[in-house]
């Protein structure tokens, strides 16, 4: 794949489809050579903790081919693998706060320019969720096709993340009133409550959550009336 520092899928399209000198011999960039292919999905998920936006993402990646990014997902990583900076970072994940808008779009920037997100295309899970984060997402070139957002009313979100359950070994994610783990002693030992999904932190991302969405969605407008998907959910 091309080397790409502040370019987007956009911004590669654009070089794809400009007027290259001939040139028969030369080794084209990978990029260039799928022209047949369908263009990969470029896509943005926002909703509220517990709206189910992880079995959605997963469904979607799997039809569509493209790749998760999810913000949480490597923050909970990096706190995992303990490196200096874990403790600043659970410290905040646990207070239900947003991290620095510096770290979430340096992770962004370097999940999407990976050689195979660049190929496959991306699912961009609750990022952007601040307008800071929304205009460094367009400066550096990185454009969604598609904007989908999960609505659910703040009452059922309470309610699924309180119930939540995760399995740490497969990803799968359970409700224990409304989509209980299988009956099987060995995964129900295992499951996991995420530290936090207790009350004060789940009520301090829900405020942050409605805060940000607004914002974004204002700065996204344009695409939202054009493409996006509205996913109405109270169940
Ligand atoms: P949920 O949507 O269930 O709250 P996520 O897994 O999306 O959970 O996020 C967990 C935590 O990770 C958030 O509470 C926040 O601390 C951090 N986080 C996720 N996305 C972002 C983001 N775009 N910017 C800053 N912090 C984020």
């Amino acid at each position: 794949a091309l080397p790409i520092s502040a370019a987007s899928g956009g911004a590669r399209r654009q070089g794809a489809g400009a007027t290259m000198p001939y040139r028969p011999d030369a080794a084209l960039p990978r990029a260039l050579v799928v022209e047949d292919k369908v263009k990969p999905v470029q896509a943005i998920i926002m909703g509220g903790p517990g709206c189910g936006k992880h079995t959605v993402c997963r469904s979607l990646c799997e039809k569509y081919g493209m790749v998760h990014i999810s913000i949480g997902d490597v923050l909970r990583e990096k706190v995992r693998q303990k490196t200096e900076s874990s403790d600043l970072i659970a410290e905040y994940m646990v207070e239900g706060r947003l991290v620095p808008d510096e770290l979430a779009i340096s992770i962004v920037r370097e999940k999407i320019n990976s050689p195979e997100v660049q190929e496959r295309g991306w699912l961009l899970d609750n990022f952007p969720r601040t307008s800071d984060q929304a205009e460094a997402m367009m400066e550096l070139g990185i454009i969604p096709d598609k904007f989908i957002f999960i609505n659910v009313p703040e009452d059922v979100l309470v309610e699924r993340c309180v119930n939540r359950r995760v399995d740490p070994e497969t990803g799968d994610v359970y409700n224990l009133k409304t989509n209980p783990p299988p009956d099987d002693e060995e995964i129900r030992k295992r499951l996991v409550k995420r530290d936090d999904d207790n009350e004060d932190a789940i009520t301090r991302r829900l405020e942050v959550f409605f805060e940000g969405s607004d914002d974004v969605l204002e700065i996204f407008n344009d695409i939202k009336d054009r493409k996006s998907t509205r996913l109405n959910s109270s169940h």
